[in-house]
């Protein structure tokens, strides 16, 4: 999520830093500040928007300090607004923080720090905080101590006004480089805003905290042993630096599901109790007990996770739900009353057609709530409560790191809602500790890339394709039959396979493939059958199947296996060798994988 920049060495600060800002733009923002320290003083400027207005805040300020911190706040905490833009401060403005990632366990430390006015309601202003409760003259020990009491995830920078020759960082989760000029360094989100003046970088590495001085960087870890660092030289040219070394934006989303899925449920569910907490939700239990319907309001492929999200709570809640595409919603006469739990769910939270169906479900007396990614967005701010997706920044038009977040939060509310309703501790406990397993599932699947990719070769030059599941992978396939039309342009469909008898059938051909989904879950020997009877009708067969499973290659020559997992969860693997099934083949064909003709990222027209 977002970015940090920091300077430390002979030349004026400021410069780098706003230049520095400019070329993290590209990770996605909502506001942006500095903090340079000039004379044993901190001067902090933040605002809302883009970095031509903070530049232009600047104007009026003759900043010429050597040392500074700089960040784009993607919000996660607290809603968009200067007090909430970093840098944070402390020890009346002394002491400076920016931070990238999100503290689990803000709450828990804002009511150790006790007597405190905080001025934002970020997660990052308790750190800073916390940080100065264990400040005596050094910092770097000072940070360290903090760090012990966080969970959560973190990059940051702190500086302190009285000390103009060093500069603190460190890195869990949120990813920090360090760049070395000439008695002077660096330190960045990533390598783009580093490249103009130096390839020489160390990458910071999960638990290390680090000592920036005009004479060197000194590193440890949280139990402060030292650590040796090697220092890398970097290549990439600065698109590549953009997108992390991946060909595209899209690549680099799907590798960044294991994290983002850990953002999406980090703090959100309690073990011992088997049940999952969003917070957002605000409802009483009682009010969890009258309802008797939910209703998922989404499109595309929000509207595929949703119906995942349908599933789930009918069979863990026992609660009658629905999937309505927002746009037939909102001109129909939906059954919508005060005992109707309505969720929109939208990455951009700015989905006209959701928002306009937000406003009906309100209108007619719902509990509506929201589930997007873009912290303030509109249906942030106009529905009753909800949660965010964290799924940080998505860059590529077609969607895949914030679906993945959907599932995951549905699945939460699912859980939670099951517990107050239905299932059992132990139905729980196992749900919560499966969830819990999936980022490690997702590297073993992630591992298969070139493999995926070979299969892709054989089957680019198909003009349709038929995606094949059932039950829950029924909406699995709808949103890999979706991936494969964005961006690759091929016709493509999917079914129910227990629909094919009745159509469908028709189509089987040599020339027209089959993407079958033949996981161990209930409906395993139904789906078997109905791809055999695809394989009767000579149409190749692409399929996933679980780990082990040595039937699947009797069947087809090109297998994807996938970790075991719940059933219910099954979606969160599955979905992802369809996605990188869809983006070798866009590749292989020269499409514009992260800008398909005729889409939009945020769709805010009808
Ligand atoms: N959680 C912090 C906030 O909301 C940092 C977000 C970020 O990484 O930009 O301010």
């Amino acid at each position: 999520m977002c970015g940090i920049i920091g300077y430390i060495g002979d030349k004026d600060a400021l410069p780098i830093l706003l230049k520095g800002l400019r070329r993290l733009e590209y990770r996605g923002y909502d506001s942006a500040g500095v903090a340079v320290i000039e004379s044993g003083k901190i001067t902090r400027v933040r605002s809302v928007g883009r970095i031509d207005k903070l530049t232009k805040e600047l104007k009026n300020n003759e900043l010429h300090g050597h040392i500074g911190i700089a960040h784009t706040r993607w919000a996660t905490h607290g809603g968009v607004t200067q007090e909430n833009a970093h840098p944070h401060v402390a020890l009346d403005g002394k002491l400076a923080l920016v931070h990238n990632g999100i503290i689990e366990n803000y709450r828990e430390l804002k009511n150790q720090l006790g007597d405190i006015k905080f001025e934002s309601q970020t997660d990052s202003e308790i750190l800073v905080h916390l940080i100065a409760s264990f400040y005596n003259g050094d910092l770097k020990q000072a940070v360290t101590n903090a760090l012990r009491h966080v969970r959560g995830t973190y990059g940051l920078a702190v500086v302190y006004a009285d000390n103009q020759d060093e500069l603190i960082v460190a890195r869990l989760g949120s990813p920090l480089v360090v760049g070395l000029g000439e008695g002077e360094y660096y330190v960045a989100s990533d390598a783009t805003p580093i490249l103009p003046y130096t390839k020489k970088v160390i990458f910071l590495e999960d638990g290390e905290i680090g000592r920036i001085t005009k004479d060197g960087l000194e590193t440890t870890n949280l139990s402060d042993e030292l650590v040796t660092k090697c220092v890398e030289e970097i290549e990439w040219t600065d698109e590549e630096a953009e997108k992390q070394g991946f060909d595209h934006f899209m690549l680099k989303e799907i590798f960044d599901q294991p994290q983002v899925f850990q953002d999406a449920i980090r703090g959100r569910y309690n073990l011992t109790e088997g049940t999952a907490y969003l917070g957002g939700l605000n409802m009483t239990d009682e009010e969890i007990h009258s309802i008797d319907r939910i209703v998922l309001i989404a499109c595309g492929t929000a509207s595929y996770a949703a119906m995942i999200g349908k599933y789930a709570f009918e069979r863990l809640a026992n609660i009658s739900t629905e999937v309505d595409v927002a746009s037939e919603f909102r001109y129909r006469n939906p059954i919508i009353n005060e005992k109707t739990l309505v969720f929109a769910i939208s990455q951009s939270g700015e989905t006209a057609d959701t928002l306009a169906a937000v406003r009906e479900a309100k209108r007619r007396g719902a509990f509506v709530r929201g589930i997007v990614n873009v912290v303030g967005s509109t249906i942030a701010r106009e529905t009753d409560g909800g949660t965010y997706m964290h799924a940080g920044p998505e860059l590529s038009v077609a969607s895949t790191k914030a679906y993945t977040n959907m599932v995951a939060i549905l699945l939460l509310y699912a859980i939670e809602f099951g517990r107050t309703r239905l299932i059992t501790l132990a139905t729980g406990q196992r749900l919560l500790n499966s969830l819990r397993e999936i980022p490690k599932k997702m590297e073993i699947i992630l591992q298969q890339a070139d493999k995926i990719k070979v299969i892709a070769e054989k089957y680019m030059y198909f003009k349709n394709a038929l995606f094949l599941g059932r039950g829950i992978n029924f909406p699995v396939v709808l949103e890999g039959s979706q991936k494969l039309k964005e961006i690759t342009y091929i016709h493509s469909e999917a079914y129910p396979a227990g629909e094919m008898k009745h159509g469908a059938n028709a189509l089987l051909a040599p020339d027209f493939p089959v993407i079958g989904i033949m996981t161990k879950d209930q409906l395993y020997d139904k789906m078997r059958s109905n791809i055999e009877e695809v394989k009767a009708r000579k149409s190749p067969i692409m399929l996933l199947a679980t780990q082990g499973d040595e039937q699947a290659k009797e069947l087809t020559d090109d297998v994807i296996y996938v970790p075991d997992t719940m059933e219910l969860l099954e979606p969160l693997l599955n979905t992802i060798p369809l996605q990188l099934f869809s983006y070798y083949i866009a590749v292989l064909l020269g499409r514009d994988v992260d800008r398909p003709r005729n889409l939009a990222k945020s769709v805010t027209v009808e």
